[in-house]
């Protein structure tokens, strides 16, 4: 069971004179599907970067499960990520991609090992491990970017846009995985986005933003076929 509970969170970076989120309060339950969509700017990386711990909240709580998250670390949140560009390191191979996170937090070398390649396996990557990541097409290197994540086997996911780089077709075939993904894994999942269609196939609630607050929540129903 993993709820997150964001309490009137607001955040002002350091050199702003505004406000980038403001009164930011939404109640998560275990294994929804979360989309955030509002035009570029109104804040949607901002929340998930403060979720991840990657940013500081100004104000307010983030709390998951019951317990206040505001001063963990990143690396003690257990909490996985995939990025709009991916942020693979380009030095390493696949299989070293998809480790380090694991590597970091000093799994051992066959739990590593079993979990790197399960993941590999069931994302079509297994022939690839020993890649690099300019040695990949878009579509695999935004699947390493997605094995990354589900070796952590964290009961949270975070995604920044992560199809946006993809071209149309390439993006149809990946939400669906990723709709796969998430009914397998059963994890408790935002997710951003500018495309509506990956918001209504995608989400159980869809958080409308603008200007750094929300505007809406509602099921894709509810903010897409309005009488
Ligand atoms: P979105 O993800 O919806 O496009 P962001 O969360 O990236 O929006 O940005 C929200 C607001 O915060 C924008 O006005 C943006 O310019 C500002 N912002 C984002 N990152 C920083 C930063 N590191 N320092 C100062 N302002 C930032
Ligand atoms: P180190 O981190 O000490 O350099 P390696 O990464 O070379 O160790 O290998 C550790 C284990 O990871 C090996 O036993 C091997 O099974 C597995 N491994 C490493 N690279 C690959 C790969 N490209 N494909 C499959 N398995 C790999």
């Amino acid at each position: 069971m993993v709820k997150i509970d964001l309490n009137h969170i607001y955040k002002k970076y350091p050199n702003a004179t505004d406000y980038s989120v403001s009164d930011f309060d939404l109640h998560i339950d275990d294994q929804e599907f979360i989309v955030f969509v509002g035009p570029s700017g109104c804040g949607k990386s901002t929340t998930l970067r403060m979720i991840a711990g990657l940013e500081d909240i100004s104000k307010g709580t983030l709390a998951i499960d019951g317990k206040v998250m505001n001063d963990v670390g990143p690396r003690d949140r257990n909490i996985a990520m995939v990025f709009q560009n991916y942020a693979l390191y380009p030095h390493m191979s696949v299989y070293d991609n998809m480790a380090f996170s694991l590597k970091l937090r000093h799994y051992d070398k066959g739990e590593i090992d079993k979990r790197v390649k399960s993941a590999a396996q069931s994302l079509g990557l297994a022939h690839l491990l020993e890649r690099r990541p300019a040695d990949l097409s878009g579509g695999q290197r935004q699947r390493v970017a997605l094995g990354r994540a589900i070796v952590r086997d964290a009961p949270i996911f975070l995604m920044d846009e992560p199809l946006s780089n993809l071209d149309a077709k390439l993006r149809v075939s990946m939400r669906a995985e990723i709709a796969k993904i998430h009914q397998k894994l059963k994890t408790t999942t935002i997710y951003v986005t500018h495309d509506q269609t990956e918001a209504m196939t995608l989400a159980s609630r869809i958080v409308v933003m603008n200007n750094g607050r929300i505007q809406q929540i509602g099921t894709p129903k509810e903010v897409y076929n309005k009488p």
